[in-house]
């Protein structure tokens, strides 16, 4: 079963008297262990999409399913807690917080949750990132691979379903985006996770499963390895 679904959607967006139709009738789906690559020009529609699967905005027409249960009519807190439990995030500028460590930095999206021994998790995390050795180092003392992550070591802190990448590489030269882009495939199985990724980089369709083409809002072109 797709872990996320999107159906027939429409996102409209309007600039004083004009609007802008940013996605027309989108069909899309992406299931555990599977990395989706949804790739287009500048302007094309990829990051109000991402904004879709994230459950970041709502679509203006069709439906959105997470795990099989329609999500289009929740409420924004309701959007707010299926965020938090659900999907992961990972950011071109990583989006650390320079003042706490590594570890602390992971830890951050659980500190919600009583119910878990989430110093223990984000250390497993990191060793598993290969940064059992920079525990307590913070963002600056970090390359921008290392940084990177330790922003996929917090994206998985809650155990989501989906770990949504918005160009993921775009901060990093491309023997460092190599790197990170097999840490993701490995992780896509080790953590049974759904990996949507957003970019125009083309070094990333060496990676993905599934390569979605988008143009002025428009599916052109699906393929799966
Ligand atoms: P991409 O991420 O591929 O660059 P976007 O999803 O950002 O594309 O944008 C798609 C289209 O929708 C563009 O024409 C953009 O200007 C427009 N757009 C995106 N967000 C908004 C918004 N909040 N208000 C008005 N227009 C928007
Ligand atoms: P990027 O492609 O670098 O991720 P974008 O320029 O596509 O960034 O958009 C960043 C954010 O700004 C998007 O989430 C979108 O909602 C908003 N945005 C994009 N284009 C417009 C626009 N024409 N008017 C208002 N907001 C926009």
């Amino acid at each position: 079963m797709s872990v996320i679904e999107l159906d027939d959607v429409v996102k409209r967006y309007q600039s004083g008297e004009e609007t802008i139709e940013a996605l027309k009738y989108v069909d899309f789906s992406a299931e555990r262990g599977e990395m989706v690559t949804v790739i287009g020009p500048s302007g094309s529609g990829k990051s109000t999409m991402l904004n879709m699967i994230g459950l970041l905005d709502n679509p203006t027409e069709g439906s959105i399913r997470l795990d099989g249960r329609d999500v289009t009519d929740f409420t924004e807190d309701e959007l707010t807690e299926e965020r938090r439990t659900g999907i992961g995030f990972v950011f071109q500028d990583f989006h650390l917080l320079p003042m706490l460590t590594a570890t602390e930095n992971v830890e951050l999206p659980s500190m919600w949750d009583t119910s878990v021994d989430r110093h223990d998790r984000a250390v497993e995390l990191l060793r598993r990132v290969g940064l059992g050795d920079r525990l307590e180092h913070t963002p600056g003392q970090l390359s921008g691979g290392q940084q990177q992550r330790v922003a996929i070591a917090r994206s998985l802190i809650n155990e989501p379903d989906i770990l949504l990448a918005d160009e993921p590489t775009g901060n990093l030269d491309q023997d460092t985006g190599e790197t990170i882009l097999t840490e993701l495939t490995r992780l896509k199985e080790d953590e049974n996770v759904a990996i949507v990724s957003v970019t125009h980089d083309e070094q990333m369709l060496d990676y993905t499963d599934s390569t979605v083409r988008i143009v002025d809002g428009v599916i052109q072109e699906v393929s799966r390895e």
